[in-house]
């Protein structure tokens, strides 16, 4: 009952109305109610989703559908949904297959991220969470007799027991928030860089050239700065976006003009395309949690490398928040239970490291597009990219199953096999 008691009557300060701070806010409402506890509940949003979005190609892997439903009673409007993604080609090594999962696998869509974000902030509004369209600008932990925390946002200033940093990968906030915390929280330590172009086509044919399959590219040919590229389809437009740790603007024009990449495009100048500029973490940040705060979603670090779910990631880690709130209260123990059991989170961010490297590996001895071949033929193997490229399983359980001695010898045995083929 302690816990219980110590959040009681208590207000909880959530920066960003992403899908991370909605997720923690909506959660806390539900579950304040359901245990009469009176918690307030404050949410600052610096973006209005009519004309502003937050960077992202916009597509919800499973069991986004059970998340939002089990965990926050939200559905996903009709409107919202693009379009269902039954497959993915991928490319790599000059090797290309078609990723199918099984029938009843859950269902991947394509949605507009502004309307999504706009949807999830509403439905905490109607939950009883008092939202505010204004950015935060500073914050004073307590000190001395001080003992609550004080929030500057350019509408006011707010008094909470504790705050919720949901705010993404912003720089400016993250600059607040760690000056504020006496540098006790420190951004990720690597970043993913990315850019994306939004391709208007006509629906007929998105049909022709793309249907409802992501085309995504391993290490792209003669591109030595990308690490991946896909190409998306929606309802009335093709998302192309590119990402890599040393990404910069000119690679996306490149990855454009390869021939690959151009057959699934209508003709469009290339050079005529606004481009946009966003970044993944490529490390978690340190002290995700302290004294009077924790991070949920981007901001902390823990977004799978190489295949994103990260809106998944910033719902889970906002409902895992606001649950172990409620049932172990607001003190740094508590919030130190939360990181404990984003433990698994953590986990398979090691396994999607691993899988990076072993990619690049792969890539360079060439053994990349022998797994492609070898997929075509052996089901496990099929599965196995499948679950990977989608995000139906985690990278560890994938390693689990299929990074076995046997398969990987098997591997090297084709690869020799190919080269002397091609000798
Ligand atoms: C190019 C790109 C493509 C992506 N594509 C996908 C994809 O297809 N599918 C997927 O699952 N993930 C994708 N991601 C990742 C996904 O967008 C993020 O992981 C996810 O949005 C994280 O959610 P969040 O709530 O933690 O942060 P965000 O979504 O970044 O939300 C943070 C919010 O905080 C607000 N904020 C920041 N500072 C302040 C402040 N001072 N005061 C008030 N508000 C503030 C911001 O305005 C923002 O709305 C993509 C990312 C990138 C860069």
């Amino acid at each position: 009952m302690a816990g219980v008691e110590d959040i009681r009557g208590k207000t909880i300060a959530v920066i960003g109305g992403g899908p991370g701070g909605s997720a923690t806010a909506i959660r806390l409402m539900r579950l304040s109610r359901d245990r009469d506890l009176g918690v307030r509940v404050v949410l600052f949003e610096g973006k209005n989703f009519d004309r502003h979005h937050n960077q992202c190609v916009g597509v919800l892997s499973p069991p986004s559908e059970e998340i939002l439903r089990n965990g926050l009673g939200v559905e996903l409007p009709y409107e919202i949904i693009k379009r269902q993604i039954y497959g993915y080609r991928l490319h790599a090594g000059g090797k290309e297959i078609l990723l199918v999962g099984p029938h009843n696998s859950n269902a991947t869509y394509t949605v507009r991220r502004a309307m999504f974000d706009g949807h999830l902030l509403s439905c905490s509004e109607r939950e009883g969470v008092e939202v505010y369209r204004s950015r935060v600008t500073g914050i004073d932990f307590p000190k001395g007799e001080r003992k609550q925390v004080f929030l500057y946002t350019e509408g006011g200033m707010l008094k909470a027991d504790a705050v919720v940093g949901a705010f993404g990968l912003d720089d400016g906030m993250v600059d607040i928030f760690e000056t504020a915390t006496g540098g006790r929280y420190s951004r990720p330590s690597k970043f993913v860089q990315t850019y994306i172009v939004k391709i208007h086509a006509e629906p007929s044919f998105i049909e022709k050239k793309l249907g409802s399959i992501i085309y995504a590219y391993l290490f792209p040919p003669g591109i030595p700065n990308l690490e991946f590229g896909a190409i998306t389809p929606k309802g009335d437009h093709i998302i192309v976006n590119v990402a890599g740790a040393d990404a910069a603007v000119e690679d996306i024009y490149a990855f454009l003009s390869l021939d690959i990449v151009r057959e699934h495009l209508p003709e469009v100048s290339i050079d005529a395309q606004e481009v946009y500029r966003g970044k993944f973490p490529g490390a978690p940040a340190e002290g995700v949690v302290g004294d009077h705060y924790l991070t949920v979603g981007d901001a902390t670090g823990w977004l799978r490398p190489f295949k994103g779910k990260g809106i998944n990631m910033a719902i889970e880690t906002g409902i895992l928040a606001a649950e172990t709130m409620m049932e172990h209260g607001i003190s740094v123990a508590s919030f130190r239970r939360y990181e404990e059991a984003a433990r698994p989170l953590r986990d398979d961010y090691a396994y999607g490291t691993w899988m990076r490297h072993l990619c690049k590996l792969g890539e360079v001895a060439g053994t990349l597009g022998t797994v492609l071949s070898m997929a075509k033929v052996d089901q496990r193997i099929h599965d196995a990219l499948f679950n990977a490229v989608s995000g139906h399983d985690s990278f560890k359980s994938i390693f689990k199953e299929y990074a076995k001695p046997s398969v990987l010898v098997d591997v090297v045995r084709n690869y020799l096999m190919e080269r002397r083929r091609r000798k």
